[in-house]
């Protein structure tokens, strides 16, 4: 049985009608750049996320560096994120010109250890960017009472995180910003690139929409070196589409994450992915550590099971970081994590029988691999 990591056309195939009659309105409207269909996608996905706005913008990347701008953060300053996370985190810190100062993660979920943080902050630390990593929220409590002592804003990195929920509250909804990516992939997917910074902050949200848009407020009168970040017109008409779908898919990963979690309980060599307490996990991704890792996946491809390893380097170990000087050592769970870590196949069509598939042979390399 063929199990595909991700299966896109599946989630697309019963949207078609409706989608094509979007995509014909967006075309009747010629609302492509920005416009009606981006302003209607920013209203309804404030309202899911229980936020007072959110800004359509062009992707997940921009959707982290414009809050940070819109906060002030530049040259000398730095900003506190976690190793543990996709290279456009640690990017959108360095085009504001400012330094990314790392903590590692925590072993459990993968997320920003808060016992960590506070030595980390210095005079020159402008902003801290947790990662919702797999689709967890991090243990947000701790870390907004240490930011908030210190008077500095969270930009939270719910890319992977629509729908994921801390103690009650939404992701994106808990720092001063929320930065979403719609790349096709994520659990709220575009058929393109799209972003979206969330906000409950109307100065912030102001300063968001005008660096999006060249830094102007009223047609080329520019009040400030901005960029082109507005959301796709097409991206905006099809996400409010998804949007309608979003807790269904997020509800059928779960499901799909706790048949996972039973049948793969206590087996040796696997670490299963767990939900902290408080928190309502989305799993975007479904990450497993075992040792061995890359003979595990080869293992399963040869049977046509697709994995994938997110991430297979940390950031600080990137090629582009070196300048930081950061080698093996600096983060010893990111690195173990990222050595170990298989992302099984996890989306909201995957079935029953596949997933036990997918469990079988993994039991069954695990333990071969293994001795
Ligand atoms: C996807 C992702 C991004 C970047 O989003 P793009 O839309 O691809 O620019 C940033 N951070 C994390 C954690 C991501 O998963």
């Amino acid at each position: 049985m063929t199990v595909p990591f991700l299966n896109l056309r599946a989630a697309h195939d019963p949207l078609k009608g409706e989608i094509m009659a979007a995509i014909q309105q967006v075309i009747e409207t010629s609302a492509f750049a920005g416009g009606s269909f981006v302003a209607k996608f920013d209203e309804e996905f404030a309202a899911y996320c229980h936020t007072k706005y959110s800004i359509g913008l062009g992707h997940g990347t921009e959707a982290l560096w414009l809050p940070l701008l819109a906060l002030g953060v530049g040259p000398g300053d730095e900003v506190i994120t976690v190793p543990g996370t996709f290279m456009a985190t640690a990017e959108a810190i360095t085009y504001c010109g400012a330094k990314p100062v790392f903590i590692d993660i925590d072993e459990s979920t993968y997320t920003m250890n808060p016992a960590l943080l506070e030595r980390a902050i210095t005079p020159k630390t402008k902003a801290i960017i947790p990662v919702h990593l797999f689709g967890q929220v991090a243990d947000m409590d701790p870390i907004l009472e240490i930011a908030n002592r210190h008077g500095i804003p969270i930009v939270e990195d719910a890319c992977q995180a629509h729908g994921a929920e801390y103690k009650g509250r939404r992701a994106g909804s808990i720092g001063a910003a929320g930065a979403f990516s719609f790349y096709p992939g994520k659990n709220l997917g575009a058929m393109g690139e799209a972003g979206a910074t969330t906000t409950n902050d109307a100065e912030l949200k102001a300063k968001i929409e005008t660096l999006r848009d060249h830094g102007q407020r009223k047609k080329y009168h520019h009040s400030m070196i901005g960029w082109n970040a507005r959301m796709d017109g097409m991206q905006g008409a099809i996400l409010s589409i998804k949007l309608k779908h979003l807790e269904r898919g997020n509800e059928c990963r779960r499901t799909n994450a706790a048949l996972y979690q039973k049948l793969l309980a206590g087996e040796k060599n696997i670490i299963v992915p767990q939900e902290a307490p408080g928190r309502k996990h989305v799993y975007h991704l479904f990450a497993i550590r075992t040792p061995k890792r890359d003979a595990v996946i080869d293992a399963l491809a040869k049977l046509s099971i697709h994995c994938g390893i997110h991430y297979p380097i940390p950031v600080h170990l990137e090629e582009a970081y070196q300048g930081l000087g950061l080698g093996r050592g600096s983060f010893p769970v990111a690195e173990r994590c990222a050595d170990e870590f298989i992302s099984l196949p996890m989306f909201p069509e995957l079935t029953a029988d596949q997933i036990e598939t997918v469990v079988r042979e993994l039991k069954i390399a695990v333990r071969s691999i293994n001795g």
